[in-house]
């Protein structure tokens, strides 16, 4: 219905789905925390006797008994205030966008910041509110542990993007501006990401708003994209970065289908199999080595000036920009911490609501660099604060670095991996991941799944040493 929702449902239905979706979660909420669902935990936990922490069983009992606890945390008058605030707010953060007017929406992000507070005062906490957001989200991770990791990323990306900027023009781009058919760019699409190793017999592809992918179970896994006559805002690349969520979901064993084990350890896992394939593969130099050919012959007026590396440069330039989802790798960390420093302040009582356009142009200043943008580019430019609970955005970026990590694990297993991409041989990698990641679905929080994925929990190492090397290399700059 969700899917339905963002992709074919005439506008007309809007109202009634949410209805349809409000009764449905209802049902499930009133399900699942059930005298009886609690009866039949206790009852097996009894019967558990000895399992192995990381056996099927004991997993299968932990990951409930964390949901349901989760769930049972909140009223349900406060599950239904959450659903209704977000469609409230919707109508709203369209017309503040529309008139360029924050005071329209500010009253809904007051009111998404209180439900915020209530669901952390429910859910519990030791140090601070946001914590139990974290937490809720990312299992095991705390606020402290999150701004640790953002500290050293600001130590190294910031002085890193002051040297690329001093020479900004040894890269060109303008190949992306250029006019390409966008029934072009879907095929050409379709067929990288086929060869990457999404299935389609078990998915398919949509064009929707947002780009986004959905799981209904291991036999069906879809993803959407949205499509530009331009190829800066890449169709391809959002194809890219949607079909690695959902090879992450098609990857998950059939034995963990229908149980609260199947699907992705946490959204920063998640995003780190969309990362992984979108930039360590999607915008490596040998992937263009490989795919230019395949896109050179798709559009052979376009390209006729460009060459696998022309086309690698284009696609890495580094630029500070106003919106987050455009943002280069580089950049890219630098907007999640700006709307993490932002949320944090908000839900711990430091920032009012109405202070938030202000504080915005402050960070954006001092950590890209960049004039105060309009609303539309600044704080409305999507739809993350339209619903509570607020503290999704530390998921970014924590798979920007696990999805660095992985890399370097896999290189360390596999051997020569630039050789497999430029060979188009995408299969070893994706077993690889198969078996490091997807493979245990929800048994294990992110930082147990890193640490046995990798050798050790989640740090910033080799994030950064991956963008100093390339960008170094890119720029013609050494650290
Ligand atoms: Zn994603």
């Amino acid at each position: 219905m969700d899917w339905d929702q963002e992709t074919y449902l005439p506008p007309g239905g809007v109202e009634d789905r949410a209805n349809q979706l409000a009764t449905l979660g209802g049902f499930t909420h009133q399900m699942f925390t059930s005298e009886r669902l609690a009866g039949l935990l206790e009852s097996a936990e009894r019967e558990l006797d000895g399992a192995p922490q990381d056996s099927f069983e004991a997993s299968l009992l932990r990951v409930t008994r964390r949901d349901h606890e989760q769930a049972l945390r909140l009223p349900a008058a406060l599950v239904e205030d959450l659903a209704r605030a977000g469609a409230e707010a919707r109508p709203d953060w369209l017309a503040a966008r529309e008139q360029k007017d924050w005071s329209i929406f500010q009253p809904r992000l007051e009111r998404n910041v209180e439900l915020s507070q209530a669901v952390a005062d429910c859910h519990g906490f030791e140090v601070s509110r946001y914590d139990a957001l974290i937490e809720r989200g990312e299992p095991g991770l705390s606020t402290r542990r999150v701004e640790e990791l953002f500290e050293q990323l600001k130590q190294a990306v910031v002085p890193m993007l002051a040297a690329i900027q001093e020479r900004s023009d040894r890269i060109q781009d303008g190949v992306l501006d250029r006019n390409y058919d966008p029934a072009r760019q879907i095929q050409v699409s379709l067929a990288v990401i086929k060869e990457l190793g999404y299935d389609f017999h078990r998915g398919r592809l949509d064009i929707s708003q947002h780009p986004f992918s959905v799981a209904f179970g291991p036999g069906d896994v879809r993803i959407t994209t949205r499509v530009k006559r331009n190829v800066r805002d890449s169709c391809l690349f959002s194809c890219i970065h949607e079909s690695g969520h959902a090879m992450y979901d098609q990857g998950v064993p059939r034995d963990l289908d229908r149980t609260p084990l199947w699907g992705g350890a946490s959204s920063g896992v998640h995003e780190s199999q969309s990362r992984f394939w979108e930039n360590l593969v999607g915008r490596s130099r040998p992937f263009w080595r490989h795919f230019f050919p395949l896109l050179r012959d798709a559009f052979p007026a376009q390209l006729a000036d460009q060459d696998a590396e022309s086309f690698y440069r284009a696609n890495n330039r580094v630029r500070p920009s106003y919106i987050r989802v455009d943002a280069d790798e580089v950049t890219y960390n630098l907007h999640v911490l700006l709307r993490f420093e932002i949320e944090r302040d908000l839900v711990e009582g430091r920032l009012g609501a109405a202070e938030v356009p202000e504080a915005w142009n402050e960070l954006l200043a001092r950590y890209l660099g960049l004039p105060p943008p309009d609303l539309v580019s600044g704080p409305l430019q999507d739809i993350h604060w339209v619903s509570a609970p607020l503290g999704t955005f530390v998921g970014y970026t924590l798979g920007n670095l696990i999805s660095a990590q992985l890399m370097d694990r896999a290189r360390l297993d596999l051997g020569d991996v630039d050789a497999l991409l430029e060979a188009g041989d995408f299969s070893p990698l994706l077993a690889w991941l198969r078996a490091a990641v997807h493979q245990h679905g929800r048994m294990f929080t992110p930082d147990e799944l890193t640490l046995r994925a990798t050798g050790a929990g989640i740090g910033t190492e080799s994030w950064i040493r991956y963008a100093r090397a390339k960008f170094g290399e890119l720029y013609d700059l050494s650290w």
